[in-house]
């Protein structure tokens, strides 16, 4: 059996990118008006520094106003409500993040209620979680985003297919599954308690591991064909200072069995920060009442 076709997140997420900022450039020419993007960082979290930085970089270069606001650590929960809510006030802003995790102190509840739905460039508030639920328009999360735009590369059609998530959190698991239903597909998801997971894995057309765990899936979890879409994230530590980044998918068994697969690093990650561009981008032409066609 040949090897599994690569989904290269990088290079779709850098098409996604030109697509945005020739939009921007529009808006520009058109309305005067420039997409503004935030980013809120509470505390030291070297991985949230350089998601942020990466962020920030990626908006620059489409041509977006970019604002990361730093915090320190120990900053009070009302003070990053009071950054919130000014956000929530300013016109040069379409839309904006809190970056998550926050210090133990702040409650990320809090945080993200007080969000304006219409800035909330994450899709994490309860209206916009609300909306995707009920099939009505909605900020969705750019990490279940970036996944769908990568399971289209291997299929044009969902309709019927059978999809596991793996993984039920809000930011990513949940949303995925109401994607996913809004295609057609037949959704399974499985959780920390479920059991017999590789049998539940093994049903998939489709299987989406955003579960935090290195290399949970096997390669005999996968289904001859499916399509895989590792959402993991986790460094491991060589030793002698090296880490190395791997996904939740056992990447080399599972290239032999599955029909398409996303890689780690190069998959869903490049995807996740090009869809939180197109979404403030979407919100500010819903600020100005207007449509800008953006690929999605
Ligand atoms: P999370 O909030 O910790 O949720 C993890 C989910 O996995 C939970 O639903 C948990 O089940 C489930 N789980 C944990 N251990 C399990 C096990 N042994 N078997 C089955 N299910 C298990 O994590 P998250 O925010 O969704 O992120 C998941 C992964 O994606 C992380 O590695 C994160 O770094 C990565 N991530 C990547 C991107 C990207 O852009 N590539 C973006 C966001 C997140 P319970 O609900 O039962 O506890």
């Amino acid at each position: 059996m040949t090897d599994a076709r690569i989904l290269d997140g990088k290079s779709l997420a850098a098409t996604l990118r030109s697509g945005i900022a020739a939009a921007v450039a529009g808006l520009g020419r058109s309305h005067g008006v420039v997409p503004g993007i935030a980013m809120v960082l509470v505390g030291d979290d070297p991985a949230s520094h350089i998601y942020v930085r990466n962020k920030t970089r990626q908006a620059g270069e489409c041509g977006f106003f970019a604002r990361d606001i730093l915090l320190p650590a120990n900053t009070p929960e009302s003070q990053v409500l009071d950054t919130v809510a000014a956000l929530n006030r300013d016109p040069a802003i379409h839309g904006f993040l809190v970056q998550m995790p926050l210090p133990r102190h702040i409650r990320p509840e809090a945080v993200i209620d007080a969000v304006d739905p219409a800035k909330d460039a994450d899709g994490f508030h309860f209206v916009n979680a609300g909306y995707l639920a009920m099939g009505r328009d909605a900020v969705i999360p750019a990490t279940p985003l970036g996944c769908l735009a990568l399971i289209r590369l291997a299929h044009t059609d969902l309709t019927g297919l059978s999809a596991v998530v793996i993984g039920r959190s809000n930011s990513v698991g949940k949303p995925t599954v109401q994607l996913l239903l809004r295609e057609n597909c037949t959704v399974t998801v499985a959780h920390s308690k479920s059991r017999d997971l590789p049998t539940i894995a093994r049903t998939a057309d489709i299987l989406v591991a955003a579960v935090g765990r290195p290399e949970l899936v096997r390669g005999d979890w996968v289904k001859p064909g499916a399509t895989v879409i590792d959402v993991g994230i986790n460094r491991l530590d060589l030793g002698g200072g090296k880490t190395k980044m791997v996904g939740d998918v056992a990447f080399a068994e599972a290239v032999k069995v599955a029909g398409a697969i996303t890689p780690v690093p190069g998959g869903v990650g490049p995807m996740t920060i090009a869809c939180l561009l197109q979404n403030t981008l979407a919100l500010c032409c819903r600020k100005l009442g207007v449509s800008i066609p953006v690929p999605a």
